[in-house]
């Protein structure tokens, strides 16, 4: 590992975990710990067969949330390299930063969030650290993972105040309007430079984006007149690659830059100087910040309101609120660990606990399991 820059997170000044536990044996530090918790939970493995854009059935070549995951890990760490910071926990970040998706992406998302909207509401970053914090099973001492504060600071990239208040001191700074680390922050865009850039990969593998359109987009045209000029004739698979990995390239070259200058101005000493900067120190340049802004205005209007991924989206809702309305109608539908669940948190928490108790459910299923779970609860003719 590279030398750490003091502002970086560092283990030996963590915040802690929240139920004590010794410090991991020699070969590891408490980040790496953190990691290869993630690595190992049920749910990270659930990401292989759950949609990023397309559905997991529609092809094998498309990206799912778990190689998003690797991605998005791959992008944070190298550029942690370059701004020397801590690599282990901008990985453990980014590779937990999509556990608590529902099926079938933001469609599953919107479609549970409406479910809840009586019942506290569905957030998927949120589900992310309820994931990480209660729901997974592994270990005899505590429930959940029990992550280090910075690492479980970097998994809450968003939160509404109201929830944000019931959390308690992870909640806090959305409420006080600080900054969570660099590496928290680091992982957050390399989330979006990874969607960005992959989604038009697929999308022009799906046939559902052209090149030609493309190239209204500033940031793809300039790239595709270079690789054109360059290499005549390419085919058209290596050309798109050669592209995106020059966009890819930019972005994250004018990003380490952009941050470089943003953290030489403000001058952090500690991880707490960073946490109490006005605004982020981790971004792009102006021009940078408007072009990618305009990739993605683009993929939205051009590829997710596609009409062949809306339809996909229309029956991914209609498959989510049909399972969450039958189950919180009749909990006797569940199977006998989520309505033990249920019936767990309805005595805590009351309607609410219920509730969420089938949308914790619903949000653990994998595309494919909703899709047959659907089918064994509303078919007639399904085998249950
Ligand atoms: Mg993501």
């Amino acid at each position: 590992m590279n030398r750490l820059a003091p502002y970086a997170a560092h283990e030996t000044a963590t915040r802690g975990r929240a139920h004590p536990e010794p410090p991991p044996a020699g070969h590891r530090g408490e980040f790496q710990r953190d990691r290869d918790r993630i690595v190992h939970s049920g749910a990270f493995r659930r990401l292989e067969y759950k949609t990023q854009v397309f559905v997991n059935h529609e092809g094998d070549l498309y990206r799912t949330r778990l190689t998003h995951s690797l991605e998005v890990a791959q992008i944070g760490r190298s550029i942690c390299g370059a701004l020397q910071l801590n690599e282990s926990l901008c990985e453990a970040i980014c590779l937990a930063h999509d556990l608590g998706h529902t099926p079938f992406g933001h469609a599953g998302q919107d479609a549970l969030n409406e479910c809840m909207t009586e019942f506290g509401g569905f957030e998927h970053n949120l589900q992310s650290l309820r994931v990480v914090d209660e729901l997974e099973e592994r270990y005899a001492e505590f429930s959940g993972l029990n992550l280090t504060f910075e690492c479980r600071e970097g998994i809450l990239k968003h939160c509404s105040a109201r929830n944000a208040r019931e959390l308690g001191e992870i909640g806090r700074r959305f409420l006080e309007r600080r900054q969570p680390s660099l590496e928290a922050q680091l992982a957050n865009i390399a989330d979006e430079i990874a969607y960005n850039n992959h989604d038009v990969d697929d999308g022009l593998r799906s046939g559902l984006l052209q090149i030609a359109e493309l190239k209204e987009v500033a940031l793809f045209a300039r790239h595709q007149a270079e690789v054109e000029r360059r290499y005549p004739g390419l085919g058209e698979r290596r050309q798109i690659h050669e592209v995106i990995r020059r966009m890819i390239n930019e972005v994250v070259n004018d990003l380490i830059e952009t941050t470089r200058a943003q953290i030489a101005t403000v001058a952090p000493l500690t991880i707490d100087d960073v946490r109490s900067a006005g605004t982020p120190l981790v971004g792009f340049g102006e021009r940078i910040a408007a072009e990618h802004l305009e990739l993605k205005r683009f993929l939205r209007e051009r590829l997710y309101r596609h009409y062949r991924v809306v339809r996909m989206t229309a029956k991914a809702r209609r498959v989510v609120r049909e399972l969450f309305e039958s189950f919180h109608a009749d909990l006797r539908l569940l199977p006998d660990e989520h309505r033990e669940a249920a019936a767990r948190l309805e005595a805590r928490d009351g309607t609410n606990g219920r509730a969420r108790a089938v949308a914790d459910y619903v949000a653990g299923m994998t595309d494919r399991y909703a899709i047959l779970e659907h089918a064994r609860v509303h078919d007639p003719a399904a085998v249950s």
